[in-house]
């Protein structure tokens, strides 16, 4: 007789690692920017600790995030966007092929222009911020309305590679504005008295804003 815990590790071990470890080869080979192993872990368990049931992702690549927390809690819904034709594309074809096409709802937009009545739900319990790092102060003031009283935005690549450290003349040219940005967007959040705001420094840095 197998335990739950022997049941749960053959199954992952077998059918869930090898889809996983093919995502992660398939984005270190194309560049794509997914949460590194720490970083997903350490947001799993956050998860686990908040237990959000709807979940809405600003940036989904090719699904690796959306995947990982889907197969993580069972409980769990996710509407995610993805501007880009070829990441949404792997997206779609991934959720698939990890049978999770009913709780992961992939949208093919542009995050600052979408819709939002066009989300399956009204309001979400969690948001996670992924997308392009200039942008952030944007993508929360358009969805934090989304977020219900108590819910929580986590926000992705808060050091930016470290960039964040530098003082401005020692950032590279073409990351000025971009870490400006950045920067800004955590100030003002921080000091934003309508969230309870803190930084935790693992992965890329995940920041975690509670709407009060
Ligand atoms: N969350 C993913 C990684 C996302 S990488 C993971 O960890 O697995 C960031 C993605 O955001 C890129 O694929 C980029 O195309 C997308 N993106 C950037 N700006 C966007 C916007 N305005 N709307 C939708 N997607 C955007
Ligand atoms: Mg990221």
């Amino acid at each position: 007789m197998m335990t739950n815990y022997e049941t749960y590790r053959l199954n992952f071990e077998k059918e869930v690692q090898p889809l996983i470890k093919e995502m992660e080869a398939y984005a270190e080979k194309q560049f794509i920017p997914i949460m590194d192993r720490i970083g997903i872990e350490t947001f799993i368990s956050l998860l686990t600790i908040q237990k959000p049931t709807t979940l809405l992702e600003i940036g989904s690549a090719i699904g690796y995030s959306a995947i990982r927390l889907a197969q993580a809690d069972s409980q769990l819904h996710i509407a995610t966007i993805e501007r880009d034709e070829e990441r949404h594309a792997k997206a779609v074809h991934y959720i698939e092929r990890a049978k999770l096409n009913d709780r992961i709802s992939l949208f093919k937009d542009d995050a600052l222009t979408l819709d939002t009545t066009s989300l399956p739900f009204a309001c979400f319990d969690a948001c996670f911020i992924d997308a392009a790092k200039g942008q952030y102060k944007r993508f929360f003031e358009k969805y934090e309305p989304l977020v219900k009283t108590g819910g929580i935005i986590y926000c992705d690549n808060m050091f930016m590679h470290g960039l964040v450290f530098l003082e401005d003349q020692e950032v590279p040219k073409r990351s000025r504005t971009m870490i400006r940005n950045l920067k800004a967007f955590t100030k003002w959040i921080m000091d934003n008295p309508e969230y309870e705001t803190s930084l935790l420094p693992v992965g890329d840095g995940i920041l975690i804003a509670r709407k009060n």
